[in-house]
């Protein structure tokens, strides 16, 4: 089976009844852009930059940022690469960011929230995506997305950014997406109102399940009540996927559960148009699509969110398959 999934991974990943699903990467240092073209990632649906600002003992200079972002852009050409801006804080700390000491780190101060309370800092990461903006096809995406005024308030800086940029004689891409990651849970349910503001939305599982079941993610005494397949989330999934799908936007998925290949007839089924994981993953998860037919995994969708829990939700998916 991995033979066949290795022989096909550069074809396009089709639905049986002819539905294109995008299959990317999710890259987390440069040395993952190899990885990734190697298994022939179709783009990156999410490219986290903390490493830039973790392996750092200073806040990364612009011209730093840029030319990482510049890099990993030019090696993908055509193929979009979503980067995703700073999520740091929850379990990532930075030193020298002198963060304070939170009794609930996930529930504090993090990603989208700590950037927009440090413009200054927020907006060199902002001007150096702008100018790698050209270098290949940018997607910008805003982590930790709680609502409708974040999304203004970090536009806003953007276009400032840009406004500079423009000033100073620098070229930067007319047209960039910029859309949101989809990880709290009251940014699922109130997805219709935060899709008039993006251009794109992708599900952060990982967060978005810590969130929803209230299981810290990285606590083994409650790794049993963590499960991504958990009707609860998959319930939010179809939701955020519903609200894409009026407003007219992609909708995708960047947490762990999309590299998950017997769970992806159901991912289909609940909406999704892409799927981001780590690159190891794309050649099965791209088999597993091409023997997906969509409607019959809309009905498996259905069912799976009427289950009790995450483990009778993944039996049925992989008797499914
Ligand atoms: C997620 O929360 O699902 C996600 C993709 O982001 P991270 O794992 O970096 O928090
Ligand atoms: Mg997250």
């Amino acid at each position: 089976v991995r033979e066949q999934a290795l022989a096909e991974a550069a074809q396009e990943a089709v639905t049986a009844d002819g539905k294109r699903i995008q299959v990317f990467a999710n890259i987390g240092s440069l040395n993952d852009v190899e990885i990734a073209l190697a298994n022939h990632a179709e783009g990156v649906g999410l490219f986290r930059t903390e490493f830039l600002y973790l392996e750092n003992d200073h806040w990364p200079t612009e011209e730093e940022q840029y030319k990482a972002y510049s890099r990993v852009l030019k090696a993908f050409g055509e193929r979009p690469v979503v980067i995703r801006t700073l999520d740091i804080g929850g379990d990532k700390d930075l030193p020298y960011a002198d963060l304070p000491k939170e009794e609930n780190p996930f529930l504090g101060h993090r990603a989208i929230r700590y950037c927009l309370a440090n413009p200054e800092m927020f907006k060199v990461q902002l001007r150096a995506l702008l100018r790698a903006s050209v270098d290949g096809t940018l997607w910008i995406m805003f982590p930790m997305i709680q609502s409708v005024s974040e999304i203004r308030a970090a536009k806003a800086l953007l276009e400032e950014c840009r406004n500079e940029l423009k000033q100073e004689g620098v070229a930067v891409a007319d047209s960039i997406p910029v859309g949101i990651m989809i990880e709290i849970p009251a940014a699922a349910v109130t997805a219709d109102l935060l899709a008039k503001e993006a251009d794109f939305m992708s599900i952060g599982t990982n967060d978005l399940t810590q969130y929803t079941l209230a299981a810290d993610r990285g606590n083994e005494q409650v790794a049993h009540l963590y499960d991504a397949a958990h009707p609860a989330v998959l319930r939010l999934v179809q939701m955020t996927c519903q609200a894409a799908e009026k407003a007219g936007i992609v909708v995708g998925m960047c947490g762990e559960l999309a590299g998950d290949r017997e769970m992806a007839e159901v991912l289909i089924g609940l909406g999704l148009h892409e799927l981001s994981m780590s690159a190891g993953a794309i050649p099965e998860v791209k088999q597993a699509v091409r023997r997906v037919d969509s409607k019959t995994a809309e009905g498996l969708a259905q069912k799976a969110i009427q289950q009790e829990n995450g483990d009778q939700v993944r039996k049925m998916a992989k008797r499914s398959q």
